[in-house]
């Protein structure tokens, strides 16, 4: 597994703020929810401050953390940054963390209550996921129940995602949304773009 590439704030903080105006263009960012993050070449990683309206972030709405969430200059960060951080620790594969409220993950966590995994088979789409060349195969997001305690969830993230036996791109969180990544910006929104499409599949599909 190689590192994931890395860059300077000011470039992550462009590309952030564009990424967000993007999502947020597509219904996945509504009122001033979630969060998007880059890793940087100085280590830690820029991430959206709390609060903006993702429709129109600029670099001014971007904040440095360290992995361990401490921000590394003024600016607020998100409540959810540790589980950003907590996926830069855990995998120096990952560069980019995508953290959305669009609708069809929001709302298939829902439909799958009591279950722990989403698991997505047999989909042409399955292939826009790094590494996949077939639609014949199966990968699994694990779904965790939402909570405010995100310092227990992150925990709870990385326990599950060390037994998991296939590569993982994103989990869910019921009623909430999802967090998606990948080893760049470009990766990370290539993956979470093929789950909100598939997550509507499978509703349509029950
Ligand atoms: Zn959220």
């Amino acid at each position: 597994m190689t590192s994931a590439p890395v860059t300077d704030f000011p470039s992550a903080a462009a590309a952030l703020a564009a990424a967000g105006r993007d999502l947020h263009g597509r219904g996945w960012l509504p009122a001033t929810s979630g969060n998007l993050s880059l890793r940087l070449d100085a280590g830690g990683c820029a991430i959206t401050a709390s609060g903006r309206d993702k429709g129109r972030l600029t670099q001014a709405d971007m904040l440095r953390v360290d992995l361990d969430g401490v921000p590394q200059g003024p600016g607020r960060p998100s409540a959810e940054t540790l589980l950003h951080t907590g996926l830069y620790r855990w995998s120096e594969a990952i560069g980019a963390v995508l953290h959305t409220h669009g609708p069809a993950t929001t709302v298939l966590g829902l439909r799958l209550t009591g279950r722990d995994r989403l698991e997505l088979a047999g989909y042409e789409l399955l292939k826009a996921f790094a590494g996949v060349q077939t639609h014949d195969t199966r990968i699994v997001f694990p779904i965790f129940d939402n909570t405010q305690d995100i310092a227990a969830l992150a925990e709870e993230v990385t326990a599950v995602l060390e037994g998991l036996p296939t590569p993982c791109y994103g989990y869910l969180i019921r009623g909430h949304g999802t967090y998606v990544w990948g080893r760049d910006l470009e990766e990370a929104m290539r993956h979470l773009e093929a789950l909100e499409y598939l997550a509507g599949c499978e509703l349509a599909l029950r």
